[in-house]
């Protein structure tokens, strides 16, 4: 006999840890509460971004991905080595060939010399990197109903905001609605016109990638799915602005429960007006 205990009913969490290669780990956290929606943390220098995500679990559960370097948390890049020598990447540009080949050659420019031997080094590393690329989706296990939400800090010292893509080459494949009161290191990435008007009208900065050309694909995650169709919301904020990544997790919630119960509505409008 099933006896449903107010705990199970409430969600019970479980706890997963995948490692791949010396360096790579996912740790998932399951937590079935009230909502369906994946999210990910896979920066792992992004500290705050990850505290983020525990609090979105535990009140809106779901379930979690966490990338890390287990080896030395908490790196941003991967570390990884072929035939004894080491080389980095960072775990958010694997998502593609194009994406592959410019994070080695961003983190390792001495390795890929134009040597011959060079060459079949790099080639081997980057057939490496499509293992592991194939790993992650295999574990992140896409579904076009649930919604995967990445979350991000924004490190002071760098130069990276909304403002990036209100120049070219962005603003040709990105539409940016930028609120002046607001941070521009705070804002939404998003994949499709209704969540862009949705942010919009609650005058939350947000981007919108409107279609995925070949240029603007840089092996995110991000990237991989516009390319593929699955739903997909990028929060990013100023490193210290916790509480305003917990605000713009909350709407983003707000927006895919709106968008379920709009899905019933028409539902049950066709069952009786047919
Ligand atoms: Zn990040």
């Amino acid at each position: 006999m099933l006896i449903l205990t107010p705990f199970l009913l409430w969600g019970e969490k479980k706890e997963n840890s995948f490692e791949y290669s010396e360096y790579l780990l996912l740790k998932t956290v399951e937590n079935p509460k009230e909502i369906d929606i994946k999210w990910i943390q896979i920066h792992a220098n992004e500290t705050e971004a990850l505290k983020t995500m525990f609090w979105a679990l535990e009140r809106f559960g779901g379930s979690s991905y966490q990338v890390m370097n287990h080896k030395k948390w908490p790196q941003r890049e991967i570390k990884d080595q072929i035939e004894g020598k080491r080389f980095y990447y960072d775990p958010n540009r694997i998502f593609s060939e194009k994406g592959i080949n410019e994070t080695l050659l961003f983190y390792n420019s001495i390795f890929f010399q134009k040597k011959k031997q060079a060459q079949k080094l790099k080639k081997k590393t980057a057939d490496k990197l499509k293992k592991n690329q194939i790993f992650f989706l295999e574990k992140l296990d896409f579904n076009p109903e649930v919604y995967l939400i990445a979350l991000h800090n924004n490190m002071n010292k760098t130069e990276f905001s909304l403002e990036k893509y209100l120049k070219k080459p962005y603003s040709l494949f990105y539409q940016v609605y930028q609120n002046e009161n607001e941070n521009p290191k705070n804002f939404f990435i998003v994949l499709e016109e209704k969540e862009f008007l949705f942010f919009k009208n609650r005058k939350e900065n947000v981007i919108w990638l409107q279609t995925a050309d070949e240029k603007m694909d840089d092996g995110s995650l991000g990237f991989y799915c516009k390319k593929n169709g699955f739903p997909y919301l990028n929060i990013e904020t100023r490193f210290g602005d916790f509480e305003k990544q917990k605000k713009m997790v909350g709407d983003a919630v707000f927006f895919i429960y709106s968008q379920k119960i709009q899905k019933q509505i028409k539902r049950i409008k066709s069952l009786m007006f047919f």
